[in-house]
């Protein structure tokens, strides 16, 4: 094992600052042979196999090309489950924990239907369900590769979510759609001006479709969101985003001018303006 960390850190070292090739390798041993820390520091004499050398020499070569460790290994945790992710799907953010967090506590109905526009790899979804197991919850997408992985990640965590090929951008909704008490979404939120400053691991690896939003329209994916809520929400019932902070005031703005009230804001773990709740109103 330590020759296997040693050789882990002298391969990253020209790519990835010292801290991080920690996290690298504490996910890598937890997710691949469930080891905790103290199983690292334990069990450091333990050797590595052939084939598991080879193994790591396959994963670091990957790191080595930026390849988000997520997609290398197929999964995650998120909100404290486990979750399947491949490169069809965003690997999930803590915000996006937060986001979940605030759901559930804000969350008075033990029933509630819920419908998750944007689901992805399903990560707000499956674990609403997880945690409000009379509700139901239905996973929304363009992306029917996202929607495999989506379904993937409900059975994986025994819950049953419906899952639904959506364009959020037309309208009208399908009739068959239930009468939501929330909508929750994270929708993509990033201006192609922003993509200049992120980093590798994201652009060259993330779906684009899931993360970026044109310079002129930013709000693209919340006006229809707005108008979505307003067809589908029953009255009294509330949308619960996750937003670039950036875009704050104008995200406010559009729900007031829709005849939303009651408009919340949560900043996440940095301080940054990242989530917004609304309640459409009762006429
Ligand atoms: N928070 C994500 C990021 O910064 C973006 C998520 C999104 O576009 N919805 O990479």
């Amino acid at each position: 094992m330590q020759a296997g960390i040693a050789y882990i850190r002298k391969e990253l070292k020209d790519h990835y600052p010292d801290k991080e090739i920690d996290g690298l390798i504490r996910f890598l041993f937890a997710t691949w042979k469930q080891y905790s820390i103290t199983d690292l520091l334990m069990k450091k004499e333990n050797k590595l196999t052939g084939p598991e050398r080879r193994y790591l020499e396959c994963v670091v070569k990957r790191l080595k090309r930026y390849e988000p460790i997520q997609y290398i290994l197929g999964e995650t945790e998120f909100y404290g489950l486990p979750f399947h992710v491949t490169p069809d799907v965003l690997i999930p953010r803590p915000e996006t924990e937060e986001l979940t967090d605030w759901i559930l506590e804000s969350t008075n109905i033990a029933d509630p239907v819920i419908i998750d526009m944007g689901t992805g790899s399903g990560c707000i979804a499956v674990s609403l369900k997880k945690h409000l197991p009379l509700a139901s919850v239905t996973g929304c997408d363009i992306s029917q590769a996202a929607l495999d992985v989506a379904r993937g990640n409900a059975r994986l965590n025994k819950v049953e979510v419906n899952f639904l090929k959506l364009d959020m951008t037309q309208q009208p909704p399908p009739g068959h759609l239930p009468k939501a008490d929330l909508i929750v979404s994270n929708p993509p939120y990033v201006t192609d001006r922003e993509k200049k400053r992120m980093h590798l691991n994201v652009t060259e690896f993330e779906p684009h479709s899931a993360l970026f939003v044109p310079d002129h329209d930013p709000l693209k994916f919340y006006k229809a969101l707005v108008a979505f809520g307003k067809q589908q929400l029953k009255p009294g019932g509330k949308q619960f985003w996750e937003i670039n902070e950036a875009f704050e005031n104008e995200c406010a703005d559009l729900l007031k001018a829709h005849g939303y009230i009651h408009i919340g804001s949560r900043r996440d773990i940095n301080g940054k303006s990242r989530m917004l709740s609304a309640q459409v109103s009762f006429q």
